[in-house]
């Protein structure tokens, strides 16, 4: 199934390195890379004592359901030596399930569409490099409406 949007971070270390290794471990676990933004500089989100991140988002496609993908990703974030110092810290590799077709759920485990992407100016910005038409499943408005929003 295509149209799956994932978003990956990293502020820990060769941070484009982590984020195309990333990449590369997804195709390994038949998550095919169909579409992926470029690489944006931001500032921490939450905690501000941190290095600045390298994100990205990219649509795949996978033959999974969408637990089975996140988990697939942490195992990711996992082998790439994942640590987690705080929440919203600092790490090496992030991976967050942005948006499965639909799919609308809320569970401690896994929300979709991911919690609070429209208050992510790091997830919106690619976003709308890739994706600006396509339309928030349960807000109703499309990623560049989205990102118009939070920044005007
Ligand atoms: P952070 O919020 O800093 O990214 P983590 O990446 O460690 O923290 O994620 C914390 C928890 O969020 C994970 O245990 C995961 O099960 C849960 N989670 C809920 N919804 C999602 C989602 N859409 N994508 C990724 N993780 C999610
Ligand atoms: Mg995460």
């Amino acid at each position: 199934m295509n149209g799956i949007y994932i978003a990956l971070g990293s502020n820990i270390g060769d941070r484009e390195g982590n984020l195309k290794r990333a990449l590369d471990m997804l195709e390994e676990s038949s998550v095919h890379i169909i579409k992926k933004s470029k690489f944006y500089e931001t500032k921490p989100y939450g905690v501000a004592d941190q290095p600045d991140f390298l994100n990205a988002v990219a649509e795949v496609s996978a033959d999974m359901q969408p637990i089975d993908l996140l988990h697939t990703m942490q195992d990711i974030e996992r082998c790439m030596g994942r640590e987690r110092k705080r929440h919203w810290g600092e790490r090496n590799i992030d991976l967050d399930l942005l948006i499965y077709p639909n799919v609308i759920m809320d569970t401690p485990e896994l929300t979709l569409p991911h919690k609070d992407m429209e208050n992510r100016e790091f997830v919106l910005r690619p976003m709308t490099e890739i994706a600006p038409d396509l339309v928030h499943p349960v807000l109703g408005s499309t990623m560049q409406e989205l990102l118009n929003a939070l920044l005007y």
